[in-house]
């Protein structure tokens, strides 16, 4: 018999309702009431606060099935066992040994050891265990061992000791509960980590925790595959059907079919494609799985059927997402429409150069095309691997991060050299400055070239820009310049630089004031629109290279200046740039 996902999480929770497990709905795939983790990765995240305070536990015994994102994991995928989103079985418990119905390390073997053997009727030799070997602050889990040696009956050489790395968990973060752990291997494959919370780690020391409490793992793909006798979570139900869609597996259309769900939970829950925070993964997920399409030659189609069989795969644990398809399409197919011309024409970029020079400094390279052209810096050096056979990935992210190094050096000598009016240089603070050309761009369209700036000052929160214009700006004309500039942001255009000398440049028709600042040489800041010019003033920068990196535009205010001279203050949301993940 083949099982099910479905068939398996029943299983689980009949099992642990029968042992007197309370059944908890799973938790939004984005926590709430927790602003310091972007997304829920693990079954226990929602009930941490009862390791502490077990009275307000809804019950000491709790059964769980929790969809988990670890963006940690997105480097993985691909491989036979690690999906970006995957679903967590659990078991958990509260107060011990105070809270009446609680239980510790015996009773979660002894759950674990029958639920795996006697309801699963997993054969016991392919199942191996381990646990904490100790250390110098931490003493080996003897009770664990002995626990495991008496409850399996599996031989010694199946009960392994492993070291703080392996059989350790927490804290999360600078403080908090954690402990030794008990990992259940199947086929030598992790299928179920049995964390037994009893030290409260704080400020360098393990001290004991006042309540005992269990908090267990069980990857549900894993599990229901390795059932299966198959070994990769991709052969489930509610993945392979997906993966037989798209073409010939291969670690690409591993990639789709993992982010495709992953996309799908962050899309229903509200969350958009922007440069910051969840905003941010989800863009990185659609661009990923774009430039993965593009490799194996899809129809740009495709994804429409692939995001309506996930929901049907879905169905029966996730009903409420069944109306959801509608807003899934508009919003991967807006993104879609966005990127798929820069990334095609990042790809090209990419052959051309790779033919001229095979062994170029792809660090470098992997950066360039990054920043002009967004593309992943991980999937150019797979690239690069695929086609020479191989490349040193080390000092490849070395290179990578030595350019965005000289970038940013560079950029604050441009400043030192000429003072553009720009008080300080962090990231922000250069984002807002070519915002700001981009502002007095979108003016000049939406009011008229009567605008010139009058003045302009940037700190960290915002900037501000004065111009002439005679009247107060309509609703209406502060939305449209708003969304004048998120356009150019988003089509992300590339920002040049040209050194030129002061009378050429004003030639040129670049915009300048306060020229008596600058000395003979200026530069000239270019944003092109493909042919047609969005901006091109004389400054001294910084700037960043790309207008994608500017995140959202919003206007703050306008108000007056002073006679025939309007004032407005905006600023960028853009959150912070991961470079390793776009
Ligand atoms: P691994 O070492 O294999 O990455 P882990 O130590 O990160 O696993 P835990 O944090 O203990 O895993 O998570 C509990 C269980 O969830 C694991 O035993 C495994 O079955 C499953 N799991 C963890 N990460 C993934 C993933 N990326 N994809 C699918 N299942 C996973
Ligand atoms: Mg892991």
């Amino acid at each position: 018999m083949q099982y099910t996902t479905e068939s398996v999480w029943q299983k689980f929770q009949d099992f642990f309702k029968k042992k007197g497990h309370l059944l908890r709905p799973a938790a939004p795939i984005i926590p709430e009431n927790e602003a310091s983790v972007l997304f829920t990765s693990a079954g226990m995240q929602q009930f941490k606060q009862y390791y502490l305070e077990p009275q307000k536990a809804p019950s000491p015994r709790i059964v769980s099935c929790q969809p988990c994102l670890r963006t940690t994991d997105i480097d993985e995928v691909g491989d036979e066992t690690h999906l970006t989103i995957f679903e967590m079985l659990g078991n958990f418990s509260f107060g011990y040994p105070e809270v009446s119905g609680s239980y510790f390390k015996k009773e979660t073997i002894e759950f674990a050891w029958e639920f795996l053997t006697k309801v699963l009727n997993i054969p016991p030799e392919r199942l191996r265990v381990t646990y904490f070997s100790g250390d110098k602050e931490i003493p080996e889990d003897v009770e664990s061992k002995k626990l495991l040696l008496q409850i399996t009956g599996l031989p010694q050489t199946k009960i392994l000791p492993r070291d703080r790395e392996e059989n350790f968990w927490g804290p999360t973060g600078e403080s908090g509960p954690c402990g030794r752990t008990v990992e259940i291997q199947m086929d030598g494959i992790e299928i179920w980590n049995l964390v037994f919370n009893e030290f409260l780690y704080r400020e360098g020391k393990f001290l004991p925790l006042k309540y005992l409490g269990v908090d267990t793992g069980a990857g549900l793909e894993r599990l229901t595959a390795l059932l299966n006798n198959t070994f990769s979570v991709y052969e489930v139900d509610t993945l392979k059907p997906v993966e037989e869609r798209i073409a010939v597996p291969s670690a690409k259309s591993r990639i789709i079919v993992d982010h495709l769900r992953a996309i799908t939970h962050l899309i229903v829950v509200g969350v958009f494609p922007s440069n910051k925070e969840q905003g941010y993964v989800l863009r990185r997920l659609i661009r990923r799985t774009l430039k993965a399409g593009l490799d194996l030659q899809l129809r740009e189609g495709i994804y429409k059927e692939l995001f309506s069989l996930i929901l049907s795969l879905w169905k029966d644990r996730y009903p409420s997402l069944q109306k959801k398809l509608p807003t899934i399409l508009t919003v991967f197919e807006k993104e879609q429409q966005k990127y798929l011309k820069v990334l095609k024409e990042g790809i090209e970029e990419f052959q051309k150069l790779y033919q001229k020079d095979p062994n170029r400094d792809w660090g470098e390279t992997a950066f360039y095309l990054y920043t002009s052209f967004g593309l992943p810096p991980e999937m150019t050096f797979e690239d690069v691997v695929k086609l020479r056979g191989q490349l040193d990935l080390e000092s490849a992210w070395q290179g990578f991060r030595e350019a965005e190094r000289r970038h940013r050096e560079t950029s604050r000598a441009d400043l030192r050299r000429f003072k553009g009016g720009l008080a300080g240089y962090s990231p922000q603070e250069i984002r807002l400055h070519t915002a700001t050309h981009l502002l007095q761009a979108a003016l000049r369209r939406i009011l008229g070239s009567h605008v010139v700036q009058k003045g302009a000052n940037i700190n960290p929160e915002r900037l501000r820009f004065d111009f002439a214009h005679p009247h107060k700006l309509t609703e209406a004309e502060i939305t449209k310049i708003e969304q004048l500039v998120n356009d150019w942001i988003e089509e992300g255009l590339p920002v040049e630089k040209v050194e030129m000398n002061k009378e050429e440049a004003l030639k040129s028709g670049a915009l300048g004031v306060f020229l008596e600042r600058y000395t003979d040489k200026v530069f000239v800041y270019t944003i092109k629109d493909k042919d047609e010019i969005v901006s091109k003033e004389i400054c001294g920068g910084p700037h960043v290279k790309n207008t994608r990196m500017l995140g959202r535009f919003k206007i703050l205010k306008e108000e007056s200046s002073s006679l025939g001279v309007r004032r407005i203050r905006a600023t960028v949301e853009a959150g912070k740039i991961l470079l390793k993940s776009i």
